[in-house]
């Protein structure tokens, strides 16, 4: 989830009424990344010595456990200003958002028309 959704809660912002990249991969980060955001030792997985990832996320049906809401309906991260580097490397309309989307059935946020 790459929007912001906190105070300046905005309803435009795809990411609000999607939430798919936060169901559809494994989130995983290296470990120090876990003091650098101050990430809640609840919210997190151990992966290995280096790695963690998000609770949730390290499944065949991953899902964030910091999601809340509704995929493609309404959804809010509570972490948000917490969340690792794979919550804050995906854009909206990138190939890892479309990706996402597709996977819980959902058109692309940017629609490309090709003409001839
Ligand atoms: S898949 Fe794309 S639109 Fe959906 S929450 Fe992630 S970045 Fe936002
Ligand atoms: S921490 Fe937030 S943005 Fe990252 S996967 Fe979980 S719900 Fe999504």
């Amino acid at each position: 989830m790459s929007q912001t959704n906190d105070s300046t809660e905005n309803s435009d912002d795809p990411c609000l009424h999607c939430g798919a990249c936060c169901s559809s991969f494994r989130v995983s980060f290296y470990w120090a990344e876990a003091d650098v955001h101050a990430i809640p030792v609840h919210a997190m997985e151990q992966l290995s010595p280096f790695y963690a990832c998000m609770a949730g996320t390290n499944s065949n049906n991953p899902r964030c456990n910091a999601l809340q809401g509704t995929v493609g309906k309404e959804v809010n991260c509570t972490l948000y200003a917490h969340r690792p580097s794979p919550c804050r490397e995906v854009q909206v309309g990138d190939d890892k958002c479309t990706q996402a989307r597709a996977r819980h059935g959902l058109k692309p946020v940017f629609n490309t028309v090709v003409s001839a």
